[in-house]
């Protein structure tokens, strides 16, 4: 091995990686010194209504409110008001600037920052913050996705206040600036935006359950609002050696590298404790997402080595999602600070387990109730019921859109690999609750009821089961699973937003609510339903609903065959997943219900489609320069110390040794196979290329570009295997997975 090759970056980026001690951060103080209390400080840097409480009186705090939630005019004095109380408070921490922040089709969020500071009318310097400026603010923002291309939509928009959620404070070691939610639309009004269709969705659900329970004769609740409460994988690696990743760098994950021995077969990361490197960095992330108010839960190391988990405390929907873009956003910015790199790609590495991000969801109305809690009232499990088999009914009706939901270029490594939930869409109930609902389908309430110990069926008041919540009833492998009290939609990536899950989530079950509600009218002829005519709706609405519902394990292989008897969609791909939002019937429910018009959600197609070309296109193209310019380079420098080495042998015993000439070939082989792979990226790049027509060009894509980059990865990681590691320039595996 030569000299200068041991000065390759990679081994003065093991070094350092390896060096590295556990950063210290400093914890908001009391006076002693002492760290405060996590709720003496939480929410501290977030603009609550108990400070407007301090600055408005009661009727403009309730107008506030409706504006908030029910979209009521605000007007221009309130607004001026408000502005100036946010503008003080945010003043008084040492803000400078504030910004509309938001959520574009990227799926990340966006910020324009406007200083305070201004000239009055005679030119004296000023800060100012007014209601207009609070309300709404004009980005230039053509350089968004707004799926325009084919639809006629301004791609310029303009941000509005988004007051359901509330202001924050952005810190950095040099300045502060104020954060307003804020939703982004198109001049005439259209969405071109996540959160918008999500509030509309929120919507729409309230007022299909707020329907519902008066159908089932409670009419003192005034809204519903989905919780949510999302689970956050991610990996974190060292950032010197990230930064030798290109494919890292530019794709989010690694397009080749052989996979280590040690992988993730010992199931010692799992739930193991956790390196103090990556604990400092677990506690100072929490702590900064405590001031803004994100409730985080639990920490834990995940299955993959490297690979960690967060879990935030439920929240009313819209904030979930906006507090697990703030959780994403904050992660990668205090990875840095402990010299990590935070991953969310749902998967950076070939061969162990992808990520994640498990979406526990559920309905909450004015009065505090869960409606997927099971009650200890014989009427209370007949609304629990109602609820349950509305939301399986949901998702039945609209698997393909939930599909959709989660389509995303990265996700489609994990669904259907065996970690993740496959691209076909069930629903798990559980033992109780499935034995229960096929006794009333089968009309036989006593037939099994002795053969179940959990639970016991009251059949004196007609016939409503008594539910006991099980919570040990767990089937892991269920993309949408009941899991005591909610629902856990698992098949969501773990780079995605949320908002859009949640968004169609909400839609397909206010649909099928009022498709409940329609059935229940009928029913009763108006008046409030009876619990046997409730039961008899749920015992039919199980049973045309059934099929969804899958108890077995969902990464058997025997599962695909089953599912396509039943008629489930298996939608394997993005590009297939995605046209599910072009169907006719889509459209028109989802602009039924007021989420997104047709031209929106063509508009949402366009975007997604188009983004999957240009991922993957970055994937090829990246995967093409590493092979050329870091791959083969290092092999051939190989091989010529191979043919030199061989030539000399042969000089001197006149036949090269066996272990020459076996890895000559071996090198020759891999080296071809490199090559043809190498031609078969470049050839589908230029084919993309010349297709004008971008569903044309995703199917492409989707159908050759993972094999033709599979290619070149095996013959790659087959050559990282044949090279001196001296030459090797790429961070391995084992580095990358082990060195934190
Ligand atoms: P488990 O999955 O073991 O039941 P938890 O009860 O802690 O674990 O819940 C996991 C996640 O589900 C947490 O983020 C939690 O806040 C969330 N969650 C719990 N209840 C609800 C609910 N009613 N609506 C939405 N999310 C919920
Ligand atoms: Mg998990």
């Amino acid at each position: 091995m030569s000299g200068t090759s041991r000065s390759l970056p990679r081994f003065n980026a093991l070094a350092t990686a390896s060096a590295r001690r556990p950063r210290k951060f400093d914890r908001i103080a009391n006076a002693d010194g002492r760290p405060k209390r996590t709720s003496d400080f939480f929410g501290c840097n977030t603009f609550s209504y108990d400070l407007l409480a301090t600055k408005l009186n009661e009727s403009e705090i309730s107008t506030l409110r409706r504006f908030a939630t029910q979209d009521q005019p605000l007007d221009r004095k309130l607004a001026d008001k408000v502005a100036q109380a946010a503008k003080e408070w945010a003043m008084a921490r040492g803000a400078t600037h504030y910004c509309h922040w938001f959520q574009p089709q990227t799926g990340a969020t966006a910020e324009k920052h406007d200083a305070f500071f201004s000239f009055d009318h005679d030119g004296s310097p000023i800060d100012q913050f007014t209601g207009k400026q609070l309300i709404q603010s004009e980005p230039d923002a053509s350089s968004f996705p707004s799926g325009g291309r084919r639809s006629t939509f301004e791609a310029r928009g303009y941000t509005a206040w988004d007051a359901s959620s509330p202001m924050f404070l952005m810190e950095t070691d040099s300045g502060v600036t104020l954060c307003i939610p804020s939703l982004f639309l198109s001049y005439s009004g259209e969405a071109l935006d996540k959160k918008t269709p999500l509030l509309r969705s929120l919507n729409a659900l309230s007022s299909a359950c707020l329907e519902s329970l008066k159908l089932l004769g409670e009419r003192d609740v005034s809204y519903v609002i989905a919780t949510a409460g999302p689970e956050q994988e991610y990996f974190v690696i060292d950032e010197a050696l990230y930064t030798l990743r290109p494919d890292l760098v530019l794709a989010g994950r690694t397009l080749l590298g052989r996979s280590p021995p040690k992988g993730q077969q010992l199931e010692d990361h799992y739930f193991g404790s956790i390196k103090p490197r990556v604990l400092n960095f677990m506690m100072e992330f929490e702590h900064e997402l405590y001031k803004l108010g994100v409730p985080c839960k639990t920490r834990h190391n995940e299955v993959a080595p490297s690979q960690c988990e967060t879990a935030p405390i439920f929240e009313w929907a819209n904030v979930a999602a906006d507090h697990n873009q703030l959780c994403m956003e904050v992660i990668r910015s205090v990875a840095r600070r402990h010299n990590f790199a935070a991953l969310f790609h749902e998967k950076p590495f070939a061969g162990v387990n992808g990520s994640g991000k498990h979406v526990n969801w559920s309905m909450q109305d004015s009065k505090g109730r869960n409606l997927l809690e099971p009650g200890d009232q014989p009427h209370a499990n007949v609304r629990f019921l109602f609820f349950l088999t509305a939301v399986t009914k949901a998702i039945h009706d609209h698997g393909a859109l939930m599909r959709a939901a989660v389509a995303t270029p990265g996700n489609d490594f994990r669904l259907g690999a065996n970690e993740a939930p496959p691209a076909i869409i069930s629903v798990y109930l559980g033992e109780t609750l499935t034995a229960i609902l096929e006794r009333l389908a089968s009309n036989s309430p006593q037939a099994t009821a002795s053969s179940q110990r959990q639970q016991t069926i009251n059949l004196d008041l007609a016939r409503v089961p008594a539910i006991d919540r099980d919570n040990t009833d767990r089937n892991r492998t269920s993309p949408f699973a009941f899991t005591g009290n909610k629902f856990e939609f698992r098949a969501v990536g773990a780079s995605a937003s949320v908002s859009q899950p949640l968004t169609f989530l909400n839609g397909a079950v206010a649909q099928a609510l009022r498709e409940l509600n329609d059935r229940l009218r009928a029913m009763t002829g108006g008046s409030a339903a009876t619990d046997a005519q409730v039961l008899a709706l749920v015992t039919d609405v199980y049973k045309e609903s059934r099929r969804v519902c899958f108890e077995g394990n969902n990464y058997d292989p025997a599962w695909h065959a089953e599912a396509g008897t039943r008629g489930l969609p298996n939608l394997r791909t993005t590009p297939e997943a995605l046209a599910v939002l072009a169907q006719e019937q889509v459209q028109t429910f989802l602009a039924d219900l007021k989420i997104m018009s047709r031209e929106e959600c063509q508009a949402r197609y366009n975007v997604m489609v188009e983004r999957y070309i240009k991922i993957r296109m970055i994937e090829l193209e990246t995967l093409l320069e590493i092979a050329q310019t870091q791959v083969l380079p290092a092999a051939l420098v190989q091989l010529n110390t191979l043919v030199e080495v061989a030539e000399r042998t042969k000089h001197c015993t006149g036949s090269m040794g066996p272990a020459e000439e076996q890895a000559l070939t071996a090198l020759r082989t891999s080296l071809a196979a490199l090559e043809s792979g190498r031609k078969r990226v470049a050839d589908l790049i230029a084919k993309v290329s010349q297709t004008h027509d971008e569903v044309e060009a995703a199917r492409l894509i989707a159908e050759h570009g993972i094999a033709a980059m599979d290619q070149v990865r095996a013959a790659a990681n087959e050559l990282e295997n044949l090279v001196d590691d001296a030459l090797w320039s790429l961070p391995k595996y084992r580095e990358l997975l082990y060195i934190a």
